[in-house]
């Protein structure tokens, strides 16, 4: 029997779909759009088999018949049903994973958001003399108060905050950028790039691991507008190495005019070197360093939304605030009822290390990582013999650009089967509703319950539960 044969007794889109409603009539609506394009995707993928097919061994197996496909479009349509941007298990110990969606937003922060997307609010309207107002205020002499800015903007992102400060004070004009922190960020901010959209010409000084201050001084010239600092981020050159410090910049900027700019990437509110971290610069220290512009990220250390948050003096922070791209590049209300909420916590800090996942995730302690892992594994190892479960010890990631060479210790679940291999069992859990993200280490994988939060370990032991069924079958 030929291929026409077969694609002749394919079932049309017509009787599945016929078929497919009258199984469902008794159901909740399905959208008609996605059950008939599940139907066609169906149809087109066995169509596709049979011509495919080399043999008539191979298209012997391909199923034709209206019930045989049924349970395919099944599929389909709860696939299409599903969101595609849904909630996924972080058990890699990367706190700040900018694939995973960066930072969790503190249940404060959850709370207005829910308030101020479900309700109309004075976005920008002054309440006391009913007038308009700016977006801005709302969060402005906080961020102030909270660093000792003389003012302060928020819009989208760092990147475009790093954007805006350049096109705004630097259009048509140099900016001076040492060679080793001309750097890329995973997920494409590249310095050089931004620099070029700004329209601002960048100017390279010294080499990849030394610059020093004079490297600057002799590159300045009539239209040389910036000296800018940019945080190497998840970039490190390490050994025989120089920066200019800020404050030697600082004083070269005010000696000819300049402004001295400083892309912190990760702004932390905070000193972290209590959580045993090496130091990380603070947009506080910036400021009183002498930069006068800074900008870094909402959603890496700062642990709230995403968003770019620039300080410094108030004549460059509000020609930034007028320029035209500033509206382009505005944060809606969501964001500014996030961050609001979130650097309220700030106020107290000992609140803020409690109450912001991000922080509190990097202060977790080995004796609660320990018991977390033990608890985890415990569980693990009853469901079988299929799993090898045991506890040991790693290291865990802040991530987010930030601190790239910092390793928290921690007390993870190694899992081995002697029926996966370890990609296959990365897969599955992948693969799992809830999906699980675990971290592969040569041929064990590895589950960090530093990252994990609410019933996430529950969800854990189901999935592998189910895997481990499948296995019997
Ligand atoms: C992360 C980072 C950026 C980009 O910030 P986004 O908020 O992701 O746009 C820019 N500069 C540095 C140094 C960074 O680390």
């Amino acid at each position: 029997m030929g291929k026409e044969e077969y694609l002749r007794r394919l079932s049309s889109v017509n009787e599945i779909l016929q078929a497919f409603n009258r199984l469902h009539a008794s159901m909740d609506a399905i959208p008609r759009e996605i059950v008939v394009e599940a139907v066609r995707s169906v149809v087109e993928g066995v169509r596709q088999a049979i011509q495919a097919a080399r043999d008539e061994m191979e298209l012997v197996e391909i199923k034709t018949e209206v019930e045989d496909l049924l349970p395919l479009v099944e599929e389909e349509v709860q696939e299409r049903l599903r969101f595609r941007l849904r909630r996924v298990i972080n058990a890699t110990g990367v706190i700040i994973h900018t694939n995973l969606g960066r930072s969790l937003l503190a249940q404060e922060a959850l709370e207005n958001l829910a308030i101020i997307g479900g309700c109309y609010c004075n976005l920008e309207l002054d309440l006391n003399r009913g007038e308009r107002s700016s977006r801005g205020d709302h969060v402005r002499d906080l961020l102030c108060q909270l660093t000792g800015a003389q003012s302060a903007l928020v819009v989208n992102n760092n990147a475009g905050a790093v954007l805006l400060a350049l096109t705004t004070h630097a259009q048509g004009r140099e900016v001076i950028v040492s060679r080793g922190q001309l750097i890329e960020i995973g997920g494409s901010f590249r310095l050089p790039e931004v620099m070029k959209q700004s329209g601002a010409i960048l100017v390279e000084v010294g080499t990849t691991n030394k610059t020093y201050v004079d490297d600057y001084r002799r590159a300045i010239n009539d239209s040389t507008a910036i000296l800018l600092r940019a945080h190497p981020s998840n970039f490190r050159v390490v050994g025989f190495t120089a920066e200019a410090s800020l404050e030697e910049l600082s004083e070269l900027a005010a000696e000819k005019g300049l402004i001295l700019m400083d892309d912190l990437g990760s702004g932390m509110l905070i000193d972290i070197t209590q959580f045993g971290l090496p130091y990380e610069p603070t947009p506080i220290q910036s400021l009183k360093d002498g930069a006068d512009l800074v900008t870094f990220s909402g959603d890496k250390l700062l642990g709230g939304p995403q968003a770019g948050i620039v300080l410094g003096k108030k004549e460059l922070v509000e020609a930034m605030g007028r320029h035209p791209l500033a509206r382009a590049l505005r944060v809606d209300k969501l964001t500014l009822a996030v961050l609001e909420a979130t650097l309220r916590l700030y106020l107290e800090p000992r609140q803020a290390m409690e109450k912001i996942p991000t922080l509190s995730m990097m202060n977790l302690s080995g004796t609660e990582l320990k018991k977390r892992a033990r608890t985890l594994a415990g569980k693990i190892g009853k469901l079988g013999d299929k799993f090898q479960v045991k506890v040991v010890e790693e290291f865990s990631q802040v991530g987010g650009g930030a601190l790239p060479l910092a390793q928290l210790p921690t007390w993870a679940v190694s899992l081995m089967s002697p029926y996966l291999t370890v990609n296959q069992l990365e897969e599955q859990l992948r693969k799992n509703e809830p999906p699980i993200i675990s971290r592969i280490k040569g041929d064990q994988l590895l589950l960090d319950p530093r990252t994990l939060v609410g019933d996430d370990s529950k969800y854990i032991v189901e999935a592998l539960s189910k895997i481990s069924s499948n296995l019997e079958a």
